[in-house]
């Protein structure tokens, strides 16, 4: 088990600066994910915890340790890849015990290990199957037990169920996060997949061109995103943004743009100026009697709910309602935002103000 912390860690590959100066703490036994969209750096901060890739500058402490120059070998690590290559000519069992019989450990001991780990995924009975013939799934099941075969302090695993069809990488995200939830294993994860990321992480880090967007628990992440990168990045549809000129009020923010006025119940910090009102499509409700007006511009049905397209002074706003709200394309009607739930970021730098 093992707490991993990077300090300002920096990448660069010649004059290009991959990862800039990141720091956060990933705590024992937490399952971590690297979320950010393709090139953001998320697959070199995992390859530099992991010792595959020495950091340009900076620091990476494992278990208090300094470990940022020593080799993967050294670590005491586990990575599980994409692309998992299982030795094509040993059985199921042969490739799970592989890393303990490497190691010199005695043979009834590795039989009694890989038995345990083969109850654990569920696979004791295709120990004995060459790995060719078998699914994506058991192939998948196998690469795992070969890195928990070992009891590393931490696994690294880089979309590893990326080559998976849709329904099997659900159904192995959820044995994953049940896996780990029996072994409690720090487990760094990443993934370009923001719904993975919501569903399987105990923290998030969101990257952006090399930079921590934002470090905490899904929920956070969700209701308070830190900068507009990431409320856009997170959740489907994403966030809706209006721009509009703020104020700051006596304990509250007033908010003025397209017809509609109101004060948001808090005081935000240099709201003076060029703004942006952020707001999810499950926050804004239909109201024939609201001020602020917009026409139906499209309505897609998902079953329970519906997400209802409206155009309006400030563009294209979308709205999350229940599929029982009969709403027609070409229909007026009003919004009404609940402001407990609004994010203002700054128009500029687009960081959000608290
Ligand atoms: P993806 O999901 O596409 O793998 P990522 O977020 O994991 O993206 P990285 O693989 O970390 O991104 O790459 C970050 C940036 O660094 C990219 O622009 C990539 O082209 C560049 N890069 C990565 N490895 C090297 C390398 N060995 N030499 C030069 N540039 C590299």
């Amino acid at each position: 088990m093992a707490q991993i912390r990077i300090e300002n860690v920096r990448k660069d590959f010649g004059s290009f600066n991959a990862v800039k100066s990141s720091t956060f703490t990933i705590e024992d036994g937490e399952f971590f994910m690297l979320l950010g969209p393709s090139g953001c750096g998320k697959t070199t901060t995992l390859r530099m915890m992991a010792g595959l890739e020495l950091p340009t500058a900076g620091e990476i402490y494992i278990d208090g340790e300094e470990v940022g120059m020593k080799p993967a070998s050294q670590r005491d690590i586990a990575f599980v890849f994409q692309m998992f290559a299982l030795y094509p000519h040993l059985n199921v069992g042969k490739n799970i015990s592989y890393p303990l019989i490497s190691q010199g450990m005695p043979k009834a001991q590795v039989k009694k290990k890989v038995n345990e780990i083969a109850e654990i995924l569920g696979i004791t009975d295709i120990l004995n199957r060459p790995v060719g013939g078998l699914s994506g799934g058991d192939r998948q099941r196998v690469a795992l037990g070969r890195a928990i075969v070992r009891d590393p302090k931490a696994f690294f695993m880089d979309e590893p169920l990326g080559a998976l069809d849709a329904e099997f990488r659900e159904h192995m995200s959820e044995e994953l996060r049940a896996l780990h939830d029996r072994m409690n294993a720090t487990t760094v994860y990443v993934t370009h997949d923001q719904l993975e990321a919501m569903q399987m992480g105990d923290k998030i880090v969101v990257m952006n061109h090399g930079v921590v967007e934002q470090f905490g628990v899904p929920q956070d992440i969700y209701d308070w995103p830190a900068t507009k990168f990431v409320a856009q990045f997170i959740g489907s549809p994403p966030m809706n943004f209006l721009d509009f000129h703020g104020m700051v009020g006596t304990g509250e923010t007033h908010v003025d743009f397209g017809g509609a006025s109101f004060e948001i119940p808090k005081m935000l910090n240099g709201a003076n100026g060029a703004l942006t009102f952020g707001i999810r499509p499950e926050h804004i409700t239909l109201d024939d009697a609201a001020s602020y007006r917009g026409e139906v511009a499209a309505v897609e049905y998902l079953g329970t709910t519906q997400i209802i397209t409206l155009d309006t002074a400030n563009g294209l706003v979308k709205a999350r309602t229940a599929s029982s709200d009969t709403v027609k394309v070409g229909q007026k009607t009003g919004l009404r935002f609940d402001p407990r739930t609004v994010s203002i970021f700054d128009a500029e730098n687009g960081k959000a103000l608290t």
